[in-house]
């Protein structure tokens, strides 16, 4: 399948999610995840007109970034990263949606020096051992802590629902996560603004849409899995 098709399908899914909410499909970013896929795919998302494009691996973005050459490419790393890789994707993404730890947030301060970085806090909602992600309860002091890192601007929230068919538990997860943000929006604090969501990959993105994800991270039904 083209990209093109593909894409006109889930922005045309995306509006009848939104319909259904009452919301603008403008308040809703697709980003094409393409850690599945080959560099020359990734190209034909952007010329298919996506300009959000993400990887969970540091290598994979790399070899992302090395052909794609286009300024109207936002670049999202979307995986957990290690402490020791940080120094390699500073300065060339955009967004880091995996902040879930102080050592992780000081590096990535460290080697920032300049200009700020645009960060979600991943969240583990369904509190299952295996996620990535803090708890509920340690997201307003791990917000507190992240005062320190004046490069570092948290944007948002970000979590994975569970791998599950039940989409009420699906719905629950992405529901709690919208509360969290506006909690912590709320507080007005000027490091945290805190005023996205990005939640919802292919299984789920339609749900994700109706609780009031302003990011979408698509891969398998947008560019593929092979
Ligand atoms: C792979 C991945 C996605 C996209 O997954 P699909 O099911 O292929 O849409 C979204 N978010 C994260 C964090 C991922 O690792």
């Amino acid at each position: 399948m083209k990209v093109a098709d593909n894409l006109r399908q889930v922005q045309s899914l995306i509006e009848d999610a939104c319909e259904r909410s009452g919301r603008h499909s403008e308040d809703v970013t697709i980003i094409a995840v393409t850690k599945y896929v080959s560099a020359e795919r990734a190209q034909e998302a952007v010329d298919s007109g996506i300009t959000h494009l993400a990887e969970n691996r540091k290598e994979g973005l790399l070899e992302k970034l090395a052909f794609i050459h286009d300024d109207r490419v936002t670049w999202h790393l979307i995986g957990t990263l290690q402490t020791r890789k940080v120094k390699d994707i500073v300065g060339k993404v955009d967004y880091f949606h995996a902040l879930d730890r102080l050592k992780l947030a000081n590096e990535l301060n460290k080697r920032m020096k300049k200009g700020t970085l645009n960060c979600f806090v991943e969240m583990n909602i369904s509190g299952e051992e295996s996620k990535h992600g803090i708890t509920e309860e340690k997201l307003d002091s791990f917000i507190d802590a992240l005062a320190e890192f004046e490069h570092l601007r948290i944007v948002g929230l970000m979590t994975m629902a569970p791998n599950t068919e039940d989409r009420d538990v699906i719905r629950h997860v992405f529901h709690r996560l919208r509360i969290l943000r506006d909690r912590i929006r709320d507080r007005n604090i000027d490091y945290a603004p805190c005023t996205e969501l990005s939640m919802g990959m292919s299984h789920d993105y339609e749900i994700a849409v109706e609780e009031g994800a302003t990011f979408v991270r698509i891969g398998t039904s947008l560019v593929g899995n092979e």
